[in-house]
């Protein structure tokens, strides 16, 4: 066993190895197979063996800048998902807790806080009062 895993980690001197590329190829791969199981399609099936070669391809891979930068490629689009995500959970915060009103005169955005009935709504910006529902 411990010969074995010398082995393994001479080979594996020099090439890549696992990052979170890799990770996330594995996530892929695991629940592409899992849906598989359900909807039995060559296409899910083909695609998870394709993403298992292209992630061993990676791990071996002696050319370690070229997969730092697919991997540095793959951190900015998460990072964007992420940021993404954030956002848009703030936003579905913001409208359980707020109605955001125009105002008819000027159009500035007005933000109120649900839950109070009729309101009269004091623009901020031209001075126009308004009534809404809150
Ligand atoms: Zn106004």
């Amino acid at each position: 066993m411990e010969k074995w895993r010398r082995k393994f980690q001479q080979f594996m001197v020099g090439r890549y190895g696992a990052d979170q590329l890799s990770r996330f190829l594995s996530v892929c791969i695991v629940v592409l197979l899992v849906i598989n199981l359900f909807a039995r399609t060559h296409v899910l099936y083909w695609l998870a063996v394709v993403l298992l070669f292209y992630s061993y391809y990676r791990m071996f891979s002696r050319n370690i800048s070229a997969r730092f930068k697919e991997n540095e490629r793959y951190m900015g689009f998460r990072f964007r998902v992420t940021e993404w995500g954030k956002k848009w959970r703030f936003r579905a915060e913001q409208a359980r807790k707020y109605h955001i009103y125009r105002c008819p005169s000027c159009g500035q955005k007005i933000r109120i806080p649900r839950g109070h009935g009729k309101v009269s709504i004091h623009c901020p910006k031209c001075h126009t009062d308004f009534i809404r529902k809150s």
